[in-house]
Parts: C-alpha cells; structure tokens; sequence
C-alpha cells in the first residue's frame, strides 16, 4: 500500500513534477475572413459599409472582419423576420417546424468540433468547456424544443397557445452559442421568427450557425443575425415590428431596455447579472464541495452569470477549506484556452480583464486577504490567475459586485439562519449552492433561499428541461423547459 500524501508532498508532487506536453486541438474551425449580417437567408453587406475587428483574446491576433448592422441593416431584418412569420413559419405545422430544429440540431452536431474550435479561439474559453459543454448542450437545446414543436396543444392544458411574431434577442459574450441556441431554439419551435444580435466580441459562432440555417433549408428570415456593438442592440430592441425583446446581459443594460420598452406592448424577459452563494456546511464531503466551489467560480474563468462568486462556509471548517482551496488552484492551468489540459482560458477582451483587476485591487484595498497561485501567464493575450479573498465581509465590494472573472470571495457563518441572511443579502438572485449531507437542511436552504436554481451537493449543472431564471436585479422570465417555452407565446381561448 502506498502511503498517503500529507499535503506537504501532495504540493511537492503537484507543483514540482507536473508538467504535461502541450496538446493543443488541431480541428479546423473553417473561419472566413470576413463575416456579412445574415438577413433573409443570404449573407448581405451592410448598408454602412463598415466592419469591425474581432480577435482571439488569447493572442490577441485578428480573426475576421465582422460587418456593422445600422438601423437600416436592423429594419431590413425585422421586414424579413415579419414576412417568413406571416407569409410561411406561423403556417406550419408544428411537425414541419420540429423536422427544421431537428436538421439544425443534427448539423450543429456534424461540426461540433468546427464549432469549438471556433468558439474557442473567439472567445477564449478552454477547449474542454466548449467542445464537452457549450456545444453539446447547444444541441441538446434544438434538440429539445424540435421535440414540442408538434405538441403545443399540451403546453397549457385546457387552453390555446400561439406565436407573438417577431422576436428581438440580444445576447452577451459568455456564452455565445448556447446563449443564441437557448433564444432560438424555443422561439422557432412556439412559431415565432427571430432578429439576433450576438457580443460584438464573439460573434463568429452566430454567424456560423447561419451557414448552418441555409444547409437546413430554414425558410429564407425565419432567423436573422444582425452584428455590431451596442447601437446595433438598441436598434434591434427598438424596433416597432418586435413584439417581445429577450435580453441577456448585465443588469445596467438591462435596466435601460426595461425604461425603453415602458408603454409599449412588446413582450420583455431579462437574464440578468449574478453574485451566487455557494453555501458550504461542516458535514459537506470536502473534497466534493471543494472540486464544486473550483467548478462553480473557476469554470470558464468565472464568465458565467450564475458564477458561485462568494463562498460562505461554516466557521468551524473555514481553515480546512481555505487550506483546500488554496492547494487546489495551485494546480489549475491557465494559458492556452486551445491546450486540451488547460483549465482556465483567456479573459473574454481587455475591458473585462481591466474591471476584473480593477475589482480586485478594491478588495486588496478594502482588507480582504488575497491568495492567488505562483503560476506563469502567457505574454500576450488576457489572463487572470485564479484568485480566492478570505476575510471578506458583506460590506466589501468584492462581495456585492459581479465580478465576472476567476475571484472567489470566501465569508463565514455560524447558523443556518445566518448563512440564509448573508446568501440572500444581495441585489441579486441568479442561483446559489449547498453542501451538506443532511437532506432537509437542502430543503430548507433552497426554499429559503432567493434564488431562481438552488443545486445541492453539486454546482452548475444545465439541462434543457429545467427552467432558468432570476429574482431580484438577475431579471425575470425563464429560459428552458415548459416555462421557458410559454414565453415565447400567448395563451389564447
Ligand atoms: P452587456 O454589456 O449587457 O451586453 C449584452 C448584450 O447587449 C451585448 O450583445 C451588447 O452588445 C448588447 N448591448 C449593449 N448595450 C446595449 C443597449 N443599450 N441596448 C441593447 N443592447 C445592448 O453584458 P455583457 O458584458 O456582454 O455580458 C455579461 C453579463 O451578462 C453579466 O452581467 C452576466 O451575468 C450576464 N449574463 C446573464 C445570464 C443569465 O442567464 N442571467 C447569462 C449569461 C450572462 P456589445 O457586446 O456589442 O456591446
Ligand atoms: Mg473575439
């Protein structure tokens, strides 16, 4: 029997002896050097003119040239979004349209390798997490909704359901084409025709996906994809032919799209920011809580809205696990978002990374203890090691605002009541975490919580099936799931 490590050798043997091979994915992503809006089916030019760059954030090395849609690109796509509705996708049977989203669904899966590289390199996140999660479950979304297509007379029973028209989405940056397969895989299938705007910093996989359309012979404007920044996305949420606006994104944008839809009669739902708790008792089996607290704010380096970004642990474990913790993010590997062992890509763009510093140097300033490991970052390109604050209270910043970025920030607690308190003690209320064996404490903690997902014993855990959604400033609606259909619709009769 070998002796088991101390963590004096654990740390000797992780840190010293370590080093793998790089591995880098070798699947072509099939880019193009120039992306046109996707409007009626065809790749078209803007009427601008204008393009813009888009890069890789882990070198910083241009892509493609994206077109700028203006408001004359946008009305162009919501005529084209307004004809398909009336003139052939509000007319089909529901079977017919199911058959579309499974093609979609199916093609999507042919290139699924295409697609991550291709997501990869855009956006920055690690090849493991797109290949084994962003387009898998991309798939899973077209796959699920193409199956209600035909079955909407049992969505609501006793009543009717029908389309709204024309809907506007606009999406961030985090995840990009699971962002835009959880907008318009249940849009189609309720009947509905779409005019997208993707992140201005990952907008290729959308772009793709309209290849994607055409080889599934989607009806020419049953999908429009319009690129461009944030004028682009006003545009797209102002125009008088939408009849609902679905928003993910941060809560300040948000907020502005809510002012702007007041008074008139367009349909809105908002996937808002997030400040999770994840709630660590001292019965949680800690080396599974650990693995989920390092999954749940380190995973696609915490660019993810229902992030665990605080830890609130119970005070009589809070040594043992910051220990933990701190052994733990000694052997993650940050670099190369295409290294197949890497477990911390690039930050998304330079802006992101400078709030995320920006934030951090606040908690440093305000009196949190930081650890953060010895590791390298590459040269170029955007990087933030991991990070995790002790000794934070709920009066620093690091523990109100979203950081969006690998920062952990560990609080303690003595009660269930207090835990409770301080988890909810936010403008927030995404999702949250709890670790502990004993079962009715999970009951009481995820009715108690204000939280739209509670996971217990497990974090970040996505399936299209189960409804998602905020409370609070994280929004409202859901996406996912029967719930998530019905607001794509109306119920009639
Ligand atoms: P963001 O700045 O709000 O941008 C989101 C989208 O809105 C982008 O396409 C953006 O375009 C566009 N936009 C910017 N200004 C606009 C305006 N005035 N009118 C209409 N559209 C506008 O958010 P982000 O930084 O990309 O994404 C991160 C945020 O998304 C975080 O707060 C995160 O929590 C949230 N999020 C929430 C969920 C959820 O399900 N609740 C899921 C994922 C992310 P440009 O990018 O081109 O500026
Ligand atoms: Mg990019």
């Amino acid at each position: 029997m070998p002796k088991p490590a101390t963590s004096r050798t654990r740390e000797l043997i992780f840190g010293d002896l370590w080093e793998y091979d790089p591995a880098p994915e070798t699947a072509d992503p099939k880019l193009k050097s120039r992306y046109d809006l996707f409007i009626n089916g065809k790749f078209t030019a803007p009427k601008s003119g204008q393009t813009f760059d888009t890069i890789n954030p882990a070198n910083e090395a241009k892509l493609a040239e994206i077109a700028v849609a203006g408001a004359d690109d946008v009305d162009r796509a919501y005529k084209a979004a307004d004809k398909a509705f009336t003139s052939t996708w509000s007319k089909l049977p529901g079977i017919e349209r199911g058959k579309y989203i499974y093609r979609i669904a199916r093609l999507l899966q042919d290139r699924a390798r295409e697609f991550a590289v291709a997501e990869t390199l855009d956006g920055g996140k690690p090849i493991k997490e797109s290949r084994d999660f962003d387009v898998p479950m991309a798939a899973a979304h077209f796959f699920y909704h193409a199956g209600w297509a035909d079955k909407l007379d049992y969505i609501a029973p006793g009543r009717r359901v029908q389309p709204l028209g024309v809907v506007g989405q606009v999406i961030p940056w985090n995840f990009p084409l699971l962002m835009m397969a959880w907008k318009i895989a249940p849009a189609l299938a309720m009947g509905n025709t779409v005019v997208i705007k993707p992140a201005e910093t990952t907008s290729i996989t959308a772009l793709k996906m309209g290849e994607i359309f055409q080889e599934a012979g989607l009806p020419p404007g049953v999908v429009n994809i319009v690129t461009g920044a944030g004028e682009t996305g006003a545009a797209v949420v102002n125009h008088p032919l939408a009849k609902k606006i679905a928003f993910t994104g941060s809560t300040e944008v948000g907020k502005v799209i809510m002012k702007a839809l007041a008074g008139t009669d367009k349909k809105l739902t908002l996937e808002l920011g997030g400040k999770a708790a994840n709630i660590i008792f001292d019965d949680a089996p800690l080396d599974q809580a650990v693995e989920g607290i390092v999954n749940g704010i380190f995973f696609n380096q915490g660019h993810v809205c229902c992030a665990g970004s605080r830890l609130l642990v119970q005070e009589s474990i809070a040594d043992e696990v910051l220990a933990r913790l701190k052994r733990r993010i000694a052997v993650l590997r940050v670099g190369d978002p295409m290294d197949k062992n890497t477990d911390i890509g690039a930050i998304n763009s330079r802006e992101q990374l400078a709030k995320i510093t920006r934030l951090v140097a606040s908690g440093v300033k305000e009196g949190a203890e930081i650890h953060q490991p010895a590791c390298k970052l590459p040269a170029k390109g955007f990087y933030f090691k991991p990070t995790v604050f002790s000794g934070v209270s709920m009066s620093h910043r690091i523990a109100r605002e979203e950081i969006f970025g690998p920062v952990l920030s560990i609080l303690t607690f003595r009660t269930v009541e207090e835990a409770i308190e301080k988890a909810n003690n936010t403008a927030f209320g995404l999702s949250a975490g709890v670790w502990t064996d004993k079962g009715s404490r999970i009951l009481k903690m995820s009715t108690e919580l204000k939280a739209g997902v509670v996971w217990a014993n497990t974090y970040n855990k996505f399936d299209p099936t189960s409804p998602f959604g905020g409370y609070k400033e994280s929004g409202f609606g859901r996406e996912g799931g029967r719930q998530g259909l019905l607001d794509y619709g109306q119920l009639v009769g």
